[in-house]
C-alpha cells in the first residue's frame, strides 16, 4: 500500500497482526486474563482514567476514551511518570535539537516494502563477525534517539483507496498528501514539517484499502501547538491548485520508487486477479498518468474532485484519534475537545463494502502463476481466499494456523525442508507445495488442538503482560487503527491477545485451506522469456496456467500423510512463574525491565589462539553449534527467550535474555549441545564455504581490515584475517574440527554474569559523522590494557591517498593539541560537567548495564563501579567551580 515517507524516522509499516477488514464487533462481556483498569498511584481524583479499557499490568500509562459531539472518537493517553521529562533546563532542550539535526541529515531509505529481505545477506555476515574486546569504546554505530519521550498523535480515518473514483485511481492516496500543503490558519505550504523539524519531531501518513492514518511526534513542550497545526488539515486544508500540480509529482515518484519492488508487484498482481469491478483490483498508488494526464484529456477537474473527496470522506464520524503526552488526562481532554470539535461532520453514512466479501471467488484464482522477479530470487506463494475474519478477533483462527505452518521445531515443514535440503535443490517447487499440503491435511485430520492454542495464548499473554514501552509515535499509530476495529475495552489488546479457544471457528477456517482452493505463484528468474502477460500498472511479466494435472491428481482425495510431519511437542520454555516481579519498586521509571534476566558466560580456552587453524576451527565450531541449536531452541525463541553465541577472541560467549523462570532451561540445552557436539560432513562444508566468504568480505572492507591491523600491532600475539583466510582456504576436515573440539573442552575456563536487578546504566555517545563519501570518527580505547586515542578516516581510495589522509590526521592532532592547551579552565570545566552528566545518566535498558558489567568480566578488570569512580575523579577536578559534591562517593 502507498505510504508517504516524509521525515526520517517513523517507518509507517502497517501492523501485520491486525485482523482483516470488517466492522468493529459488538462488545462482549467477561474479560479474563488481564488485570483491568486504572487506579494507578499518582492519579488524582479529578484525573480519572477509564477502568473499562483493559491494559497491561506493567503499563504505567493512563487512558481515557471520549467522544466529541461531532462524532470524532479519541483515546487520551497520559504517560506522566513522575519525573520531569523536560530535562529541567533550557540547555538540554538545545542539545536535543542539535542532535535531531544531525539525525535529520541521514536519508531515509524511502518506502520500499522489502528492505529487510535485501539486507539479510549483509546482516548475517555482521552477525558472524563478532569482536568483543572493545565493547564500549568501539562500535561507532549510532545509538537510538535519546530515551526522552516524545509526545505523539495519530488519526485514523475509516476510508481508503477502495473509495477511489474509478476515473481517478490513487485519489485517496493523493489527498493524504495534499491535506498537508498548508491550512487556512497556518497557510505556509510546508509550515508543519518546518515546525516539527525545529522541535525534534517527525510525521508520516499511509493509505490502505479501507483506512488512512496520519501520525506525528514532537518534543513534549510543543505538543499543544503542534496538535493545533496538525488538526487544521482535517478542519480547513488549503489544497490550492498550484500545490496540486506539484504534489502529483511527489505521488508519482513514490510510485516510481515502488515499481522495482517484488512485494509491491506481487500485491498488485494479486489485486488484478480479483473479480471484475471489485475495489481490490484498484490501482491505489496513483501516478502522474492517472492523477494528471488522463484527467486532463478527459476534462476531469481533479482539483475539484479532490475537494469533493475531502468533504465526503474526511468527516469526523469516521475518525479515531489517539494522543499521548505527559499532561494529565484532564488537560489532554481539554486540548482535544477545543481543537478537534471543529472537524466537520457531513452526516453521511460510512462507506460500506460488506457486500463484496469474496473478491477471489473467480476462476482466475486457483491457477499457477509464473512471475519474473526484479531481484534474483526464487519464491513460492501459496494463497487461499478466506472470508473476512475480523469478527473472530477474540479467537484469531488464522494466527493459530499460521503459527503452526510457520513453526520451525521438530515435525514442522521447515524442519523437513532442512533435512531434505540437497534433494530440494532439484525438486523445489512441487516438493515444497506438497509438504505444505501434507501438513495442512494433518492439521485438518487432527482438528484444532486446545493444548497448542493455550500455549500460543500464554505466550501472547506473557508478552502483553510484561511488554516493553514502545515509541509513542508507533504506539498511537497502532492504537488509532485498533479503535476502528475493536470495542473500547479491547483497544489495547484486540490485535494481540487470544481470548477464547473456539474449535468450530478454527475448523471453519482450516477446512478452507485445501489444495483445490489454493492459488500458486512462483517467482523465479528462470521464468524469464516464458511470461508473455504484463500486469497493467507495474509491468510485471507473468504467465498463467492450470495447476498441472499430475499435481492436482496427487492432491485430490486421500493423498498420503507424511510421517515426518507432526504437531510440535509441548513447549517447555513458556514461563509460568513470575515471582520476581517488579511490584516492589512501583515508582521507578522503567519497572518492566526487571522480569527479564540476563545470563552471560564466557568459556575461555588457550586452545583458540594457538594457531590460525585453531581460530578458524573455533569459528566453525560456534557457527555449527548455532546451527545445531536452531531447531531445539526454536521453542525458547517463540517463548521470548533470546540467546546468542559469539565467537570471541579467547572464548565462546553465550548470552541469554528473557523471563527468569525458564532461562536456565535454555542454558542447559545449549550446554548439552555443546557437550555432545557433532556435525555432518555436508553441514561442515557449507559452513566452511560461508566462513571463507566472511573472511574475504573483511579483507575487502577498509574499516574492518584497518581494525584487524591495528589490533595486530597492539596485541602480543594475534593472527590476522589473512592468515585465517589462508587456513580456511587450504581445506580443513570434520576430523580436524572434532579433534579441536575435544581439546577445547578439555581446557575450558568459565566466567559468568547473571543479572536481573534494576539499577542505573549509562549511555555512551559517540561522535560520529556520516556522509555519503567518507567516514571520520575519533574514539578512546582500552585494548587489552593498552590505552589509546584513535582517529579513523575512510575515504574512496581513488580520491585521497592514505599518505594524504595520514598527513591530515597529523595536522588535526597538532591543531587539536593547540586548541587543548589554549582551553580556559572555565571551558574545560564545562566539558567535564557535560561528561559527568552523561555518565550519571540513567538509561531505559537494563541491557546496557549488563553490557557494561560484562565488559568488566570479559576484560578481567572487574571494576563494576567504574562510572562512580570516574565521576568522583572528575568532580575532584571541578572542586573549584562546584561548591559541594552530592554524588555518593565510592
Ligand atoms: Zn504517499
Amino acid at each position: 500500500m502507498p505510504q508517504t515517507s516524509k521525515s526520517s524516522g517513523a517507518g509507517a509499516a502497517s501492523p501485520a497482526s491486525a485482523p482483516d477488514q470488517g466492522e468493529p464487533p459488538p462488545p462482549e462481556g467477561a474479560r479474563a486474563q488481564v488485570a483491568a483498569g486504572d487506579g494507578e498511584e499518582g492519579a488524582t481524583v479529578d484525573d480519572q482514567g477509564d477502568p473499562e479499557i483493559v491494559k497491561s499490568p506493567s503499563d504505567p500509562k493512563r487512558y481515557r476514551y471520549i467522544e466529541l459531539s461531532n462524532g470524532l472518537r479519541a483515546l487520551l493517553i497520559s504517560d506522566f511518570s513522575g519525573a520531569d521529562g523536560e530535562g529541567g533546563n533550557g540547555e538540554s532542550a538545545e542539545q536535543e535539537e542539535e542532535q535531531e539535526e544531525e539525525e535529520g541529515g541521514e536519508e531515509d531509505e524511502g518506502d520500499s516494502g522489502e528492505g529487510s529481505e535485501e539486507e539479510e545477506g549483509d546482516r548475517a555476515e555482521e552477525e558472524q563477525d563478532s569482536d568483543f574486546e572493545e565493547l564500549e569504546e568501539e562500535n561507532p554505530v549510532k545509538k537510538k534517539k535519546s530515551s526522552e519521550k516524545q509526545a505523539a498523535a495519530a488519526l485514523c480515518i475509516g476510508v481508503g483507496s477502495f473509495s477511489d473514483p474509478d476515473e481517478l485511481p490513487g485519489l485517496a492516496h493523493f489527498l493524504e498528501h495534499m491535506v498537508f500543503m498548508g491550512s487556512e490558519k497556518y497557510p505556509a505550504e510546508n509550515g508543519f514539517d518546518a515546525f516539527l523539524k525545529k522541535h525534534g519531531g517527525s510525521d508520516n501518513a499511509s493509505t490502505d484499502c479501507e483506512r488512512t492514518i496520519f501520525q506525528f511526534d514532537v518534543q513534549r513542550k510543543h505538543f499543544r501547538d503542534a496538535l493545533d497545526r496538525w488538526a487544521q488539515f482535517f478542519i480547513c486544508p488549503l489544497m490550492i491548485e498550484d500545490a496540486v500540480d506539484r504534489e502529483v509529482e511527489a505521488v508519482d515518484s513514490e510510485f516510481q520508487l515502488a515499481r522495482p519492488s517484488d512485494s509491491h508487484r506481487k500485491e498488485m498482481l494479486f489485486g488484478s486477479l480479483a473479480k471484475p469491478g471489485h475495489p481490490m483490483s484498484k490501482f491505489c498508488w496513483g501516478n502522474a498518468q492517472t492523477l494528471k494526464h488522463e484527467p486532463r484529456e478527459k476534462q476531469i477537474n481533479s482539483y475539484e474532485r479532490l475537494r469533493d473527496f475531502w468533504r465526503r470522506y474526511y468527516s469526523a464520524q469516521y475518525m479515531t484519534l489517539t494522543v499521548q503526552s505527559k499532561e494529565t488526562l484532564d488537560t489532554l481532554e481539554e486540548w482535544v475537545r477545543e481543537i478537534f470539535i471543529r472537524v466537520p461532520n457531513n452526516g453521511e453514512p460510512r462507506p460500506d463494502f460488506s457486500h463484496l466479501q469474496q473478491p477471489f471467488d473467480t476462476p482466475a484464482f486457483n491457477k499457477l502463476y509464473r512471475v519474473v522477479p526484479v531481484r534474483k530470487v526464487h519464491a513460492l506463494t501459496i494463497s487461499w481466499a478466506v472470508p473476512p475474519q475480523g469478527k473472530h478477533y477474540r479467537v484469531k483462527p488464522l494466527h493459530y494456523i499460521s503459527w503452526l505452518i510457520g513453526h520451525e521445531g521438530t515435525g514442522s515443514i521447515l524442519s523437513l525442508l532442512r533435512k531434505k535440503y540437497e534433494y530440494m535443490l532439484t525438486h523445489t517447487q512441487k516438493c515444497v507445495v506438497h509438504f505444505v499440503f501434507q501438513y495442512l491435511k494433518m492439521l485438518q485430520t487432527l482438528g484444532p488442538q486446545q493444548r497448542i492454542y493455550e500455549e500460543i495464548q500464554k505466550i501472547e499473554a506473557n508478552e502483553f503482560h510484561y511488554q516493553e514501552q514502545t515509541d509513542p509515535i508507533e504506539f498511537v499509530e497502532n492504537i488509532c487503527e485498533n479503535m476502528q476495529l475493536f470495542p473500547k475495552q479491547d483497544f489495547l489488546t484486540g490485535d494481540q491477545l487470544m481470548f477464547k479457544y473456539d474449535p468450530q471457528v478454527i475448523n471453519a477456517a482450516l477446512s478452507l485451506l485445501k489444495p483445490d482452493r489454493a492459488n500458486l505463484l512462483l517467482l523465479s528468474p528462470e521464468n524469464e522469456g516464458c511470461c508473455l502477460l504484463k500486469e497493467k500498472w507495474f509491468g510485471t511479466c507473468y504467465s498463467v496456467e492450470d495447476i498441472p494435472e499430475e499435481w492436482a491428481e496427487r492432491w485430490a482425495g486421500d493423498f498420503e500423510l507424511n510421517p515426518e510431519l507432526h504437531l510440535p511437542a509441548e513447549n517447555k520454555f513458556i514461563a509460568t512463574d513470575f515471582t520476581l516481579k517488579t511490584s516492589d519498586c512501583p515508582d521507578t521509571e522503567y519497572p518492566l525491565e526487571t522480569v527479564s534476566s540476563y545470563i552471560r558466560f564466557h568459556l575461555i580456552s588457550p586452545m583458540i589462539q594457538k594457531s590460525p587453524e585453531n581460530l578458524v576451527l573455533f569459528d566453525l565450531f560456534v557457527n555449527i553449534l548455532a546451527h545445531n541449536l536452531a531447531e531445539p531452541a526454536y521453542e525458547a525463541d517463540v517463548a521470548q527467550l533470546e540467546y546468542k553465541l559469539v565467537a570471541g577472541e579467547h572464548g565462546l560467549m553465550i548470552r541469554l535474555k528473557g523471563f527468569n523462570h525458564k532461562l536456565p532451561l535454555l542454558l542447559h540445552l545449549i550446554v548439552d549441545k555443546l557437550a555432545d557436539f557433532s556435525t555432518e560432513p555436508s553441514v561442515f562444508t557449507m559452513f566452511s564455504e560461508q566462513l571463507k566468504k566472511t573472511y574475504f568480505n573483511i579483507l575487502i572492507k577498509p574499516d574492518r581490515l584497518g581494525k584487524d591491523i591495528r589490533l595486530q600491532i597492539l596485541e602480543h600475539c594475534r593472527w590476522s584475517v589473512i592468515q585465517k583466510y589462508r587456513a580456511v582456504s587450504k581445506g580443513l576436515t570434520v576430523d580436524d574440527l572434532m579433534t579441536f573440539v575435544r581439546g577445547l573442552k578439555a581446557e575450558l575456563y568459565a566466567e559468568g554474569l547473571v543479572q536481573g536487578n534494576f539499577t542505573s546504566a549509562v549511555r555512551h555517545t559517540h561522535t560520529d559523522f556520516l556522509t555519503s563519501r567518507y567516514q571520520v570518527y575519533p574514539t578512546c580505547r582500552n585494548t587489552s590494557g593498552v590505552l589509546g586515542f584513535s582517529v579513523t578516516v575512510e575515504t574512496q581510495a581513488t580520491k585521497f591517498s592514505s599518505e594524504f589522509v595520514e598527513a591530515k590526521i597529523e595536522e588535526f592532532l597538532v591543531s587539536f593539541g593547540e586548541c587543548l592547551s589554549g582551553l580556559s579552565d572555565e571551558a574545560f570545566g564545562t566539558q567535564v560537567t557535560a561528561l559527568i552528566k552523561l555518565k550519571e545518566c540513567e538509561d531505559a535498558h537494563l541491557g546496557e548495564e549488563v553490557d557494561r558489567n560484562w565488559f568488566e568480566v570479559v576484560t578481567q578488570q572487574y571494576v563494576f563501579d567504574r562510572l562512580n569512580k570516574e565521576v568522583t575523579l572528575m568532580l575532584l577536578h571541578l572542586h573549584v567551580t562546584l561548591p559541594t559534591s552530592t554524588h555518593p562517593s565510592t
